[in-house]
């Protein structure tokens, strides 16, 4: 239950390995890009090779500061609204018969250990199972879906409450989309470095106290399904991202409701990934 362990340091594709980073573009001679999006265009491939990879003591101590976005540029990346039924029914809503979808732009994406720029006093955490998808295609039946999945990172879905619902409808894009709203990391893990990919401990602290705690089995929608619907729609693409919905004990559903403040520590940690850690700034 090893997993490649994939991320990016200084701009360049790294694989984790032995508490040390191997630069794969230079330890491979260049066969493999430094890019992190073309390995997940030859995940297999890719993945193939790594597993042939140690450190040989010469190579940078891993040290999460160091990490950078470890899927720096998806064309795409899906969030999925009320996906667990515990964070429905804490934020009163109606439980979908479909996945909810939405998108998070781009430009939010961030580091493991990024700071988050507050947009308002109503901003509020969601910790997430991101899904990184390595092969594309269209009308991905559920059966096949996890053939297409790279693996999993660990994400924060961001969230500005009081942009979210300022107005009726409540939108969702803009209000979760501002500058680092999107923290991803701190590596892309193999789904062979799960037991069982479709159940794992997922949890929230915020500073030391724990927020969100709960597991992936949970989800109104698991993996596959939601793979399945959104490709229905939309091509996907290799290095898109599904923020895959966040379960109960956001801030917003809580009594009495809770906001981040400048200053406080979202740390956000899924079985077999580790975490991530970021701090909230004015
Ligand atoms: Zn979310």
């Amino acid at each position: 239950m090893s997993g490649i362990r994939m991320t990016s340091a200084g701009g360049r594709a790294m694989i984790e390995s032995g508490g040390r980073l191997i630069d794969v573009a230079r330890r491979s001679g260049g066969k493999f890009s430094a890019d992190p999006m073309a390995l997940l265009a030859q995940w297999e491939a890719f993945t193939d090779w790594a597993r042939l990879q140690a450190p040989d003591g010469s190579e940078p101590l891993l040290d999460a500061a160091l990490l950078d976005v470890c899927v720096p540029r998806p064309r795409s990346i899906f969030g999925i609204g009320v996906n667990y039924r515990e964070h429905g029914q804490q934020a009163d809503m109606e439980l979908p018969k479909t996945p909810m979808v939405f998108t998070k732009f781009p430009s939010c994406l961030a580091g493991p250990r990024a700071d988050i720029p507050l947009t308002s006093n109503r901003v509020d955490w969601e910790a997430e199972l991101v899904v990184v998808i390595a092969r594309g295609g269209e009308r991905i039946a559920a059966k096949d879906a996890m053939a297409h999945v790279a693996g999993y990172t660990i994400g924060q879905d961001i969230s500005d409450r009081r942009q979210q619902f300022s107005d009726k409808p409540p939108q969702f894009c803009i209000a979760k989309s501002a500058k680092a709203y999107g923290p991803i990391g701190p590596c892309v893990v193999s789904l062979d470095g799960f037991a069982n990919p479709l159940d794992l401990a997922i949890s929230c602290d915020l500073n030391d106290e724990r927020m969100q705690d709960s597991r992936t089995g949970m989800m109104i929608f698991n993996v596959p399904e939601l793979i399945a619907f959104v490709s229905r729609w939309c091509e996907l693409a290799p290095g898109d991202l599904i923020f895959s919905g966040t379960p109960g004990g956001t801030g917003a559903v809580r009594d009495p409701r809770r906001y981040l403040q400048p200053g406080e520590v979202i740390t956000t940690r899924i079985e077999g990934i580790g975490e991530i850690r970021n701090t909230c700034i004015p």
